[in-house]
């Protein structure tokens, strides 16, 4: 395939759980990769040397979702990474997956945590979208990451799931807006998955693991390559009529 039929795909929060998992998912279908890491630098370089190793190129740079003011200084960084690495000017997938868990009741969520969770998940994916646009090709697509827990609650999550809530609203208004460029826009809905969010707790708390597998239909909790492979699936060739949806990847929680 030439540079310049090349599909590249940009993932936020990629150093680990179900951005790490998309990415890899992404390249073993032909795609090449600009990921995303905050802290965890290390693994962001050990998921480069994965995706070479299947055979495709990928660029790792540090993004801070809740540092709205570094957004151009990232997209100019993503046009020297296109031009240097792919001789390229724009990219065609955006995947916007970075993001914290958190859990607190409404009575005791502070303000705070609440501008946290707003700035990483929802004032995040706003502006980093918005600076990224021009580098989004015509035809192009964006996958949002949203939750379960913005269609049914679960003690805790008051905050977490209103800005995820957020999410889904601005999917439909993106897909609206963008249609006329021919880029398509959906949320992917993840149920409770096994990865290090929340401390790790639908992975390490056998109760809640125990809890979450007796409300899901399919009798389990998810896994990384569960959502990794529908994202996958959402970013495949051939499946470009599918825009402004919430597609919840769940295995059939709280139904
Ligand atoms: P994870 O395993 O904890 O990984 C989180 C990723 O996001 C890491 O790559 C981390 O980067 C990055 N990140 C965290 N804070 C960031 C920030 N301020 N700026 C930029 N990147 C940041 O979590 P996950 O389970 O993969 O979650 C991914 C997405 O799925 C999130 O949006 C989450 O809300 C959503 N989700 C998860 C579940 C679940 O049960 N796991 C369910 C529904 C929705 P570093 O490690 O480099 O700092």
């Amino acid at each position: 395939m030439s540079k310049s039929s090349t599909r590249i795909a940009l993932v936020t929060g990629a150093s680990r759980g179900l951005g790490r998992n998309t990415a890899l998912k992404l390249a073993q279908q032909g795609v090449d990769l600009i990921l995303t890491y905050k802290d965890s630098e290390s693994d962001a370089h050990e998921v480069v040397r994965q995706i070479e190793a299947l055979g495709r190129r990928a660029v790792a740079l540090r993004l801070d979702m809740a540092d709205s003011r570094s957004f151009g200084a990232f997209a100019d960084c993503v046009k020297s990474v296109l031009a240097q690495s792919w001789q390229r000017e724009q990219f065609d997938y955006l995947v916007n997956n970075a993001g914290i868990g958190f859990q607190a009741s409404f009575a005791d969520t502070t303000e705070e945590q609440f501008d946290l969770l707003f700035n990483i998940h929802l004032k995040g994916t706003f502006f980093l979208t918005q600076k990224l646009l021009p580098l989004l090709k015509d035809g192009g697509r964006i996958v949002n990451t949203s939750s379960g827990l913005a269609r049914f609650t679960f003690p805790g999550y008051a905050a977490y799931a209103t800005m995820k809530g957020g999410i889904e609203v601005l999917t439909r208004y993106l897909a609206k807006e963008l249609g006329s460029r021919g880029i398509t826009v959906n949320t992917i809905a993840p149920g409770a998955i096994e990865t290090d969010f929340g401390g790790g707790m639908v992975r390490d708390n056998p109760q809640v693991n125990a809890h979450l597998s007796s409300v899901t239909a399919l009798g389990r909790v998810g896994l990384p390559d569960d959502v990794g492979g529908a994202i996958a699936a959402l970013l495949s060739e051939g499946n470009n009529w599918v825009t402004g949806q919430r597609i919840e990847v769940s295995g059939g929680m709280m139904l």
